[in-house]
C-alpha cells in the first residue's frame, strides 16, 4: 500500500466510525425520554397497572373556553371536584408544549372509564372544539407518543393503539381539531416521520 493509498483507506475507516458514532447516537436520542416535569402530588390511594397496551388522548375541554392548564390545577379539581384519587391523566401537555407529569406513569390512572386498567392517558390543555393545539403541543405529543411506544412495546401502526377518548366512550374528548389529527401523532410515534 502507498501513502496515499493508505491515506485514503484511513480517511474512509474514519469516516466509516464517524457515521457509525452518528448513527448510534441518534438511536439513543430516538430512545431518550423526553423532558417531562416531575410532579410529585399526594394522591388519596392508587393502584398499580398490570399492562399497557394503548394510549388514550384527552383535551381538558373546559365548557366554553380554550385555555391552559396546569397538572396541579388538574389534580385539585380531579380530587375535590370529582373525589378521585388526583389528576386522573399520567401526562399534561401544556399549552406551550411543557410535558407535566400527574398520575405516575406505572399506576391505573382514571382517565377513559372502563379503559384505565390498560392504558396511559395523555391530556392536551385546551378546548379543541373551539381552539386548535398549539404546534408545540403537537410536537410535543408526537414524541411523548413515540417515547411511550418504544417504553411499552406498542405499535402505533396498528388500529386501538394510539385513539380518541371519544373512541372510547361518549364523548366529545378530545374536541374535534385534535382528534382529526391523531393520525400525525400514530405516524410519528411509529418512526418519527
Ligand atoms: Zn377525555
Amino acid at each position: 500500500m502507498d501513502r496515499r493509498e493508505f491515506l485514503r483507506q484511513s480517511a474512509v475507516c474514519l469516516l466509516g466510525l464517524m457515521m457509525g458514532e452518528w448513527k448510534l447516537s441518534e438511536v439513543e436520542a430516538a430512545y431518550t425520554e423526553p423532558m417531562i416535569y416531575k410532579r410529585f402530588f399526594d394522591f388519596t390511594e392508587y393502584k398499580d397497572r398490570k399492562a399497557t397496551e394503548f394510549i388514550v388522548i384527552h383535551h381538558t375541554g373546559f365548557p366554553g373556553v380554550d385555555k391552559d392548564s396546569t397538572a396541579a390545577a388538574i389534580h385539585k379539581y380531579h380530587q375535590e371536584h370529582n373525589g378521585w384519587a388526583g389528576i386522573g391523566y399520567h401526562y399534561l401537555i401544556r399549552k406551550d408544549g411543557m410535558i407535566e407529569q400527574g398520575r405516575q406513569p406505572g399506576k391505573v390512572g382514571a382517565h377513559a372509564q372502563d379503559n384505565n386498567e390498560t392504558s396511559i392517558g395523555v391530556c392536551l390543555a385546551g378546548n379543541f372544539e373551539i381552539g386548535k393545539p398549539t404546534e408545540q403541543q403537537m410536537a410535543a405529543v408526537k414524541e411523548l407518543c413515540y417515547w411511550l411506544c418504544r417504553k411499552y412495546g406498542l405499535d402505533s401502526r396498528k388500529k386501538g393503539v394510539i385513539v380518541g377518548h371519544r373512541d372510547l366512550n361518549d364523548t366529545a374528548c378530545p374536541g374535534k381539531n385534535l382528534y382529526k389529527r391523531l393520525g400525525e401523532i400514530r405516524r410519528f410515534a411509529y418512526d418519527r416521520a
